[in-house]
């Protein structure tokens, strides 16, 4: 028993008939009315009761009590003192705050812990009662004490729980709210900065659509781990998003003293990650505000921070970008059109322009590329350029690249009935939309709508996009290979291709992109690498065609090195549909046409 009064200070007791009063209470007691019923009372009660004097000495320890310290319950308690009960910093702070509150009060109440035989600490709620004699001074002090261990564990537990992320482990926003206060004032105190770092992972979507939402789980909780590991004790990360962690870097002397930290972070998790029994890289891109320069407020900070994390994203994903000022105002316009783009659909503002692909012998149609146009109320006519990333980076791709076919079908629908025959269309589909996994029913059901032939739907996916996860890609591609409809790799050669895969894939054509095109036939690399890519694209199986066609020099170039079709301002710009069905009219007259 460690509160054993063997070990108190046996000489320095003043024992009960000291003078000091202890007799006079307990006559005091004796003569009020049921004296015997009252300390039954404090022998039965399950609370911790003392009486103890303005030094401390115990006089008094109910059986409660001494059951918690280990004492037989016919055991001398003289000896025992206030600091054989409590913790040194509790009886610390009963001797020097507690019992002079209650002096001077006559009661102070507060919590403190009792430390008992067995050795646990047991939360208590306490409260000290003052004694007075007739003459008005102070003698003794009585505690009352009781256990609300399990009620503070409760309490704990349901702060821990609203403040904490149940997946990883780290604190949430709340406590990023608390922690960034109190951070900014002491940076500002010492004339400090504060880093606040907004972090994504690049690919997580993808994992925890491809893996599964466990998978998802795992690899958010083994990248929280290691991200955590390098940080300092006074430094925090936060949950912030479904993959999104944010990282408050406190008291750094200069903004250079960041980077060793961007490092750590990058190289933690340059290492793959054991996910679902594979190996998953966890790429990241960051945003990170400085304070002061950067915002004055946790909401300031938190949204620069943002502003800078969309920066790093849209420029390449796997990047830093520190907050700049002129973000705010791009993020402002960005978040204006993206509230335009919600209601551009449902206000048929989308249209579709048709550019000519030809053949290249016999200059025939071979079909037109539907290319999406957004007419703004007040913009007007937006580029494409503008807004499909937007439309990617929202997810409102998947219903506009839905109308899109859908409206594709229906117009290429509309130019047969006009010619008389059929007239094939070409529809771009983006990252999103052919990782979405509804795309091959929607595409069936498009199809059956509109009765449109499948060989006259060609469907254009990026190099880079099929590239990214070539074996999921096949898997799509194969599905939309069993529909029927045509496939072609779009932007080719501006990214990294597998010729293996390329090969597996069941592809009909390969869309030269129009980067190399524009600089024929003089720009020796640009020609070396457009004459490979033909050659490339036939022995695979492939029509060829060249994208961005301005100059006859180009058209003579293409058409010697074999190239199998054109598309292009030479022949044709994109042009709505009612001029597309002329341009189908004027070539069946060529003495119409200009090209
Ligand atoms: P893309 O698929 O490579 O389309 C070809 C782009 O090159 C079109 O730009 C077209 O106008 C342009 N182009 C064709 N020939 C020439 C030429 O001779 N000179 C010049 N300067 N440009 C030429 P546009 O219409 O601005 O579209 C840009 C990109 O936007 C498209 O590139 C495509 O990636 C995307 N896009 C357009 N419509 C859609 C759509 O419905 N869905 C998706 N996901 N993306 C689309
Ligand atoms: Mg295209």
């Amino acid at each position: 028993m460690h509160a054993s009064p063997r070990h108190a200070r046996k000489d320095e007791y003043p024992g009960p008939d000291a003078g000091d009063g202890t007799d006079a209470v307990i006559q005091a007691i004796a003569r009020r009315p049921w004296p015997v019923q009252m300390l039954e009372m404090l022998e039965m009660t399950p609370d911790f009761v003392a009486i103890m004097d303005g030094d401390g000495w115990l006089h008094y320890l109910n059986a409660a009590g001494r059951r918690l310290l280990g004492l037989a319950q016919d055991e001398e308690i003289c000896g025992l003192r206030l600091e054989d009960c409590h913790p040194p910093k509790d009886s610390a702070r009963l001797l020097n705050e507690a019992l002079p509150a209650a002096h001077r009060d006559g009661v102070w109440h507060g919590e403190s812990t009792i430390k008992t035989a067995d050795g646990r600490a047991l939360h208590v709620s306490q409260i000290v009662l003052a004694h007075g004699k007739s003459d008005g001074k102070v003698t003794l002090f009585s505690t009352i004490a009781h256990d609300i261990t399990e009620c503070r564990h409760f309490l704990d537990e349901l702060r821990r729980q609203t403040t904490h992320d149940a997946l990883t482990g780290l604190p949430n926003r709340v406590v990023l709210a608390e922690h960034l206060d109190m951070a900014l004032a002491r940076a500002q105190r010492g004339r400090m900065l504060v880093a606040v770092i907004l972090l994504d992972l690049d690919n997580f979507k993808r994992i925890n659509d491809s893996l599964g939402h466990a998978a998802g789980n795992e690899l958010l909780r083994g990248v929280a781990l290691r991200l955590k590991s390098c940080l300092r004790a006074d430094d925090i990360i936060v949950r912030y998003g479904d993959d999104e962690f944010t990282i408050v870097v406190s008291e750094l002397h200069c903004a250079e003293n960041l980077l060793p930290l961007l490092q750590k972070l990058r190289a933690a998790l340059a290492q793959p990650l054991a996910v679902a029994g594979q190996e998953v890289f966890a790429g990241f891109s960051a945003g990170i505000a400085l304070f002061p320069n950067d915002g004055g407020t946790p909401p300031d900070m938190l949204q620069n921070a943002d502003a800078a994390l969309n920066r790093a994203k849209a420029s390449g994903r796997n990047q830093y970008q520190f907050y700049a000022p002129a973000m705010n105002a791009r993020g402002q316009e960005l978040l204006a059109l993206e509230t335009d783009l919600r209601r551009a659909l449902e206000r048929e503002e989308f249209t579709l322009h048709f550019q000519p692909q030809l053949h290249m012998c016999a200059g025939r149609i071979a079909g037109f590329e539907a290319l999406l146009r957004w007419r703004h109320p007040a913009r007007g006519l937006v580029a494409p350029s503008e807004f499909i990333p937007l439309l990617e980076e929202t997810g409102l791709i998947v219903p506009v690249g839905e109308w899109v076919l859908r409206r594709a079908c229906e117009d290429s629908r509309r130019l047969r009935d006009g010619a008389g025959n059929p007239v094939p269309v070409s529809v771009n589909v983006s990252a999103r939309q052919f990782g979405d996994h509804r795309l091959v029913d929607e595409l069936r059901r498009i199809l059956r709508d509109e009765a449109m032939p499948p060989e006259h739907l060609e469907l254009e996916i990026t190099e880079s996009t099929v590239m990214q996860d070539a074996q999921t890609a096949g898997e799509i591609l194969g599905a939309l290979d069993g529909l029927g409809v045509r496939l072609a790799i779009d932007d080719f050669g501006t990214g990294y291709s597998s010729l293996a895969y390329l090969k597996r894939f069941p592809l009909t054509a390969l869309k030269i992109d129009r980067v190399f095109i524009q600089d024929l036939p003089w720009e020796d690399n640009c020609a070396a690498l457009t004459e490979a890519s033909i050659s490339l694209g036939h022995r695979l199986g492939l029509e060829v065609i060249a994208v961005g066609v301005e100059t006859g020099k180009q058209m003579q170039f293409l058409r010697a090195h074999g190239c199998d079709m054109i598309q292009g301002n030479f022949f044709g710009r994109p042009m709505p549909l009612e001029e597309a069905a002329r341009f189908i009219a004027g070539r069946r007259h060529p003495e119409a046409s200009a090209a």
